[in-house]
Formats: C-alpha cells, structure tokens, sequence
C-alpha cells in the first residue's frame, strides 16, 4: 500500500498538536491539515493556555491524569529549552484561593503540577475574602506564539496546510484514507453532535508586567494568569451561547472582580477584549468511526470536545488520537494485503 494519505481538519490547539504526533510517529504518512481558519481566528488563540485541568464527569479519572501527566512532561521540557520563549510556554507559580475550604483538598492533579501545598497563613493575609488556598506551580502555553511554533514545526516536517472549510466529511473520501476531525464547537455542524455545546468564555487581556503570580478563584470563575507579554483576566462560563461580540457589562464585571483579587490590576492599560466558544462535552470525544456510504467506508478519528481544559490536556488526547489513527493504518494495511491473495 502507497503512504497513507492523513486529512486532519482544524488548526487549533488539538488539530496542529494531533497533526504533529502523527507525523512524529507515524513517518511514512502523509498528513495535511485542512482548516477553516488558522490562528489568530481560532477559540484557541482567545485562551488563557494555563495548565490547570478541567474535569470531565464523563471520562474516567485516571485517563484524565495521564492525559494532563503527558501534556505536563511534553511543555516542561519544551519550558526547559531554548525554543521556551518562540513557543510562547513557561513556568508561573501563584495561588487558588477559596472562600470556603473545599471538599476535595487534593485535586487529581496535585502531584503533576509543581510544589503543590497548601498556602500558609502569611500567604493568604493577601487575600483576605478567603480562608483556604493552595500554592503550586504550573506551566502556560501563551497564544499564539504556541500555535504558530506548532505550525512551524509541522512545516518543517513538509506537511501541507490548507484554509478550507469542510462541510461534510465525506468530500475528503477520494483524496484522503483517514480523516481526523479536530473541529471543536465546529463538529456541533460538521458531524451534526449534539451531546456537544458551547460554553462562551469573555476574557480580558491587559498589559500589567508587574502581576507575576497567577491568581484563581477555586470555582474557576475568576482569574489572572500572567503571560509573558500580556495578563489574562476573567472570565465567564455561559452555557448554550454562541454570541461572539463581547459584552461591554461583562467587561466591567470581570475588570471589578479582578481587581478585588489583585487590586494593583486597577493601573492595567491597553485592555483587549476577547470571546471563545468552549467545545464542552460530558466528555472528550476521543474515538475511530468507520463511516458507510453506498457501499464505501471512510475512517474517520475523531479528537474533539475538551471544553475548559484543552490546553491542558492537549499532547496527552494528541497522542491518544495518534495510536487510533495507526490502528487505522494497520487495519487499511491488512485489507490491502488481502485484496492481493
Ligand atoms: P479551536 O481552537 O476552536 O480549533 C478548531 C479548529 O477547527 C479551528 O481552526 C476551526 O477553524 C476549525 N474548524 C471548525 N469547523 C471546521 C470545518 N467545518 N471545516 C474546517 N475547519 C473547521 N483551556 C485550558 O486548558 N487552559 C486555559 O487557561 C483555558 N482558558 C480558556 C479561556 C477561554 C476564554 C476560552 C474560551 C477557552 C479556554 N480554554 C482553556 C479552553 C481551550 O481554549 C479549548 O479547550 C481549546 O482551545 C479547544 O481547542 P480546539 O483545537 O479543539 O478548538
């Protein structure tokens, strides 16, 4: 059989970090990545990029894990290196602040993340509408530095990327073997999923260099996660809202409650508004379906649905999306050899 021919549609985080795991173990395909836009129009391109899981009611804990655990490694080293600052990934230490202590004092994800402990009583006078926090540090992915370094490195790998937009999977059947679909709120219309929806996040991002540590409510509602050019400030979580014009009331509420965080945001300048559409599911849609029509197949991986926590678990579902798309190989590879008996 000639290489297989690869089509992975969408250029957001999953899409460009799924197209690169292919390629890096998947030499002898051929992978294209065919996307209705490209970074900077992406949802991915609108978040924060902290290091902070989400968690899926619907996926198992320890799958979960090991997709942060994998995520965590993969940009510690590249954090580690001389590519850190292209790639837009470094280190940030600060603090999740709690005005009640919560029930799970150890989220899953407390021995990835760096120093996890909880704050001492000197720390939390800083904040003192709350009365339990924790200290860590983790990683942050800034964009777009991170997905133009991704591309770069698809490029350099020569693999072809185009803007076009598909509106039914199975235009790719002639041209492509296997189809990776890494859309996210797009497969809502492109392969008609209605377990999946939009959960529209407004963000603000500020210039105020001298915010250093991160700060985070523990409900996740508000935050500051300092980047290396630009602070992010939010947030907002509304479920089944697909408006991407930001609201000018919301951006005052976010500015107010982050200010009583960090009262010193209130010298920020050159505030930027930005919306994005979460892909949130119960849980990641992480699987191979082999579409029928009239007789033909199409193999199709599907990688999307990370609402909250893309950024976070990114390489780990990337890797996972990778192993299916060889299996598929494999099973295409054994019909090819039947044929010829
Ligand atoms: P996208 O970035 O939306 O990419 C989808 C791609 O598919 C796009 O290129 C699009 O053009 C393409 N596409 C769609 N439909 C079609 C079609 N029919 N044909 C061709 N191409 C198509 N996560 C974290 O881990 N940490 C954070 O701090 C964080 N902060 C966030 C803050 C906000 C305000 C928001 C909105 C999200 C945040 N997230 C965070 C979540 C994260 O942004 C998402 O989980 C992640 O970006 C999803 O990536 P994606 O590649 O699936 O989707």
């Amino acid at each position: 059989m000639a290489a297989p021919k690869v089509a992975v549609v969408g250029a957001g985080v999953i899409g460009l970090s799924t197209a690169l795991c292919i390629v890096e173990t998947c030499p002898s395909c051929s992978v294209t990545v065919l996307s209705e836009q490209f970074s900077p129009n992406t949802t991915s391109d609108v978040a924060a990029g902290m290091l902070i899981p989400h968690t899926y009611p619907g996926t198992p804990i320890h799958v979960q894990k090991q997709w942060f655990k994998d995520t965590f490694t993969y940009l510690f080293a590249i954090s580690n290196s001389a590519e850190a600052s292209e790639a837009g990934i470094h280190l940030v230490s600060g603090w999740q602040v709690f005005k009640n202590t919560p029930k799970e004092e150890l989220p899953f994800w407390s021995d990835v993340v760096l120093g996890f402990r909880p704050m001492s009583e000197a720390e939390l006078q800083k904040f003192p509408q709350h009365q339990f926090g924790q200290a860590f540090t983790t990683l942050k992915c800034d964009c777009p530095p991170y997905l133009l370094w991704l591309e770069k490195r698809l490029k350099a790998t020569g693999i072809q990327m185009y803007t076009r937009k598909i509106a039914d999977l199975w235009e790719l059947h002639s041209e492509y073997n296997i189809v990776v679909n890494c859309t996210g709120i797009g497969a809502h219309q492109l392969v008609g999923d209605k377990k999946l929806f939009p959960v529209r996040g407004q963000v603000l991002k500020v210039h105020a260099p001298w915010v250093k540590n991160f700060i985070r409510e523990g409900d996740g509602m508000t935050y500051i996660y300092p980047g290396i050019h630009r602070v992010t400030i939010g947030g907002t979580r509304e479920k089944e809202n697909w408006n991407l014009s930001p609201d000018p009331g919301t951006t005052k509420d976010i500015f107010d409650r982050c200010c009583s965080l960090e009262p010193s945001l209130q010298g920020a300048q050159d505030i930027r508004v930005k919306v994005g559409l979460r892909p949130s599911r119960q849980c990641v849609r992480l699987q191979k379906e082999v579409l029928s029509q009239g007789g033909l197949k199409l193999l199709v991986v599907h990688n999307y649905g990370h609402g909250a926590g893309g950024f976070s678990v990114h390489r780990g579902t990337a890797k996972e999306a990778a192993r299916l798309v060889r299996e598929c190989i494999a099973a295409l590879q054994g019909a090819s050899s039947r044929a010829k008996l």
